[in-house]
């Protein structure tokens, strides 16, 4: 019993890697001519970047428990394929309809496995997120539509974001499998990448300080974050308010009166209407010395309310 719901996952696990495997080498050697405009087959590139994304981020997810990839299969299939380690061995699991190659059972979309992936890799979330948020936009259009062309900034940062998440497969130890090893083009690019990002900070800060230096104060609007998505920060450029794009992240701390909640909220892209300052990534705000996590505790009993989830030792602490 315990093998056959193991062994099923290790094969899960494995087509869905071997699968992403065969759109992969193509799709990044169809990414690299394109940047370098050695092919105009911007969107097959896309596509299959994204495709074979996809399939690889559910290769891991499966390799962690199988009852984790499907979104709709009935609750009692999803506790027998969920826990390998405890169901007893004299359990009859024929009885089941356990033919979850089918297609039965719908797996989670591209959206959703990036949602979960990002549950194994918290610590790149607030690095990633804006970038996956682009790759959303575009996954089914680079297949069942049609893409607008993109800069090639827009382009890249789409390799950027699929490299960084296969970066972090490979040198997971506890994933099994290796499904793509870089080529050199792939780390040239991912070092052209990198020095594009300080050339365009500083190109963008200098544009936007001069803006600045135009702007009269009557110009200046009022801005307000209207969800917790969002937050308003000073720019480095102008010094007036632009909005940050980014999370909050609830922490429970300790100290003597017991647990002691925080919420902060993590900065992961920045934009100000004023002087035009757009920085696509944490790593572009670091780069302009901005702070990029900011305490939000002050409105953690707002939040929590929202979430349905104050908790009664939370009231009972602070009510
Ligand atoms: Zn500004």
């Amino acid at each position: 019993m315990d093998n056959y719901i193991l062994n099923l996952q290790d094969k899960f696990s494995e087509d869905l890697g071997r699968a992403g495997n065969d759109y992969i080498d193509i799709s990044f050697e169809i990414f690299h001519k394109y940047r370098l405009s050695e092919s105009d087959c911007g969107q097959a590139a896309v596509g299959n970047i994204l495709t074979a994304l996809e399939l690889i981020v559910k290769s891991f997810i499966a390799s962690k428990n199988l009852g984790c990839i499907f979104k709709d299969i009935p609750p009692d299939l999803r506790t027998l394929i969920s826990n390998p380690d405890s169901i007893p061995t004299f359990f009859e699991w024929r009885n089941y309809d356990i033919d979850i190659h089918s297609n039965k059972y719908q797996m989670l979309d591209f959206r959703e496995s990036l949602e979960c992936y990002y549950i194994f890799y918290p610590q790149l979330k607030q690095f990633l997120l804006p970038h996956t948020n682009f790759l959303f936009r575009w996954k089914d259009a680079s297949l069942g539509g049609i893409l607008p062309s993109f800069n090639m900034y827009e382009f890249e940062r789409i390799g950027f974001a699929v490299f960084t998440i296969l970066i972090s497969l490979i040198n997971d130890d506890t994933f099994p499998y290796v499904w793509y090893t870089l080529t050199e083009d792939d780390n040239a690019f991912l070092a052209d990448f990198e020095s594009k990002r300080i050339e365009r900070v500083k190109l963008a800060l200098k544009q936007s300080q001069q803006s600045a230096s135009e702007l009269s104060s009557d110009q200046v609007g009022v801005l307000i974050a209207h969800d917790w998505e969002t937050f308003v920060i000073e720019c480095p450029a102008c010094k007036l308010n632009g909005l940050s794009e980014g999370f909050c992240e609830i922490a429970i701390g300790k100290d003597e009166d017991g647990p002691n909640p925080t919420l902060d909220f993590f900065a992961s892209s920045f934009f100000c209407e004023e002087c035009g300052l757009k920085l696509y990534d944490v790593e572009e705000m670091r780069l302009a010395d901005m702070n990029t996590i900011y305490n939000r505790s002050h409105e953690l009993e707002k939040w929590l309310k929202e979430r349905d989830y104050v908790s009664d030792w939370y009231l009972d602490k602070n009510g």
